[in-house]
């Protein structure tokens, strides 16, 4: 479908959707059938993606049903086979691993269910696959999780969106998650280690146990198909909460991607994530910036908005001086958690600085809770991401 004709036809749907927040209605649509990507055959069945559990803990609380075979990564040997139970703890001494005070004199190793279908308890978590340990530096522990691709989406969708949304909203978050994870598998990473890691700075994923029926339904409707552009993986990025509209990725990281130029959202204004406001006083403020060695803060205001509503920077006047600052810098010192988003305005009191702001996000891509509001409104789960990542096609991966 065409975007303009998707986004006039959208403003309809969406008011719909107000009045009749409950119903949904058929919208009539084309056939979907995407065409393959082109690639090795059997790949997909092979492959696993390598997600950063724990990154230099000093002990891990594994367990699993039955016995687990433990490989030295060095010379790919079983060197041990351990019943783990509920718990058995994992700590290293001397670069070396050692399990319930037994010593094993290996520097990395995996740990693999005898049965392929038992998962692995990792710090009171359960995760499909296998566990990949490593001592890094000071005695810390790397735990990294080998999963089927398909698997761990199936841990991620539950935990990125609420598993009662629309199916097609599912679908599209799993095609996005798919996405992001495949092209982070082909990166030359600055992690040899593994992929992605198991939080916000990739995707949420918290593996078994918070997976859920409708969102391993929606993993297994989409499996296998990827967004792409021009046959190639597009960078699938997603955020909360728009704010009404989507983020150009050039202000926010600086590159220019033709998919990710932000469009007219519309369809998040009535969400969760919509409006928020942050109040903070002139110390809290000052012990966020402290690390730019900002000290005392005279006054704070906005220079500059981008066409979609964000700030561009802000001027702080602190300890006699004029400090211009992105405003994407100052959220993230800020704390991105806090400060949700780019797009706010200041209001000063004497006692406080009140932020009062739209969206949860970098807003960048795909904005969920509008394709929530999409999915509400009958679009399906290649209209939403067509929507949210212009030019881009729908495409099988193997
Ligand atoms: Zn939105």
């Amino acid at each position: 479908m065409h975007i303009r004709k998707l986004l006039g036809v959208g403003f309809i749907a969406f008011w719909f959707f107000l009045s009749a927040c409950a119903t949904t209605r058929s919208v009539h649509h084309g056939s979907f059938s995407p065409q393959r990507m082109p690639g090795k055959a059997d790949s997909r069945q092979m492959a696993n993606v390598r997600v950063a559990l724990f990154q230099n803990v000093p002990r891990l609380r594994i367990g699993a049903r039955g016995p687990v075979k433990i490989y030295d990564m060095s010379s790919r040997a079983v060197i041990d086979e351990a019943s783990l139970g509920e718990e058995t703890q994992f700590t290293v001494h001397a670069q070396q691993f050692v399990i319930n005070g037994r010593t094993l004199l290996a520097q990395k190793i995996r740990l693999v269910p005898n049965n392929n279908d038992d998962a692995l308890k990792v710090n009171g978590l359960r995760y499909r696959g296998q566990l990949e340990l490593t001592c890094v530096a000071r005695g810390g522990i790397l735990a990294v999780n080998f999963v089927p691709v398909e698997d761990y989406l199936k841990g991620v969708v539950p935990n990125e969106v609420l598993y009662t949304w629309p199916v097609e909203a599912l679908k599209a978050q799993a095609v996005a998650a798919r996405t992001f994870t495949l092209s982070r598998m082909g990166a030359s990473s600055e992690h040899a280690d593994y992929d992605v890691e198991a939080g916000t700075n990739s995707q949420v994923y918290r593996g078994l146990d918070s997976e859920r029926e409708a969102t391993n339904r929606a993993v297994e409707a989409s499996a296998h198909l990827v967004a792409t552009y021009q046959g190639r993986f597009i960078s699938a990025f997603y955020h909360s909460n728009c704010g009404g509209h989507t983020a150009d990725v050039r202000h926010v990281w600086g590159s220019d991607t033709p998919y990710l130029k932000g469009v007219v959202c519309g369809f998040c204004d009535d969400s969760p994530h919509a409006v928020w406001s942050l109040a903070l006083s002139r110390s809290e403020l000052v012990s966020a910036l402290a690390q730019r060695n900002i000290k005392t803060i005279q006054s704070l205001e906005m220079v500059g908005r981008l066409p979609d509503g964000r700030a561009l920077s802000l001027e702080i006047r602190h300890d006699g001086v004029n400090e211009v600052m992105k405003a994407a810098a100052f959220r993230m010192l800020v704390g991105p958690e806090r400060l949700k988003s780019t797009n706010f305005e200041i209001s000063p009191s004497t006692k406080n600085v009140v932020f009062k702001g739209r969206g949860w996000g970098h807003g960048v891509g795909l904005c969920q809770e509008g394709a929530c509001g999409l999915a509400r409104a009958g679009y399906g789960f290649n209209e939403i991401l067509q929507f949210y990542y212009p030019g881009s096609d729908i495409q099988v991966w193997e």
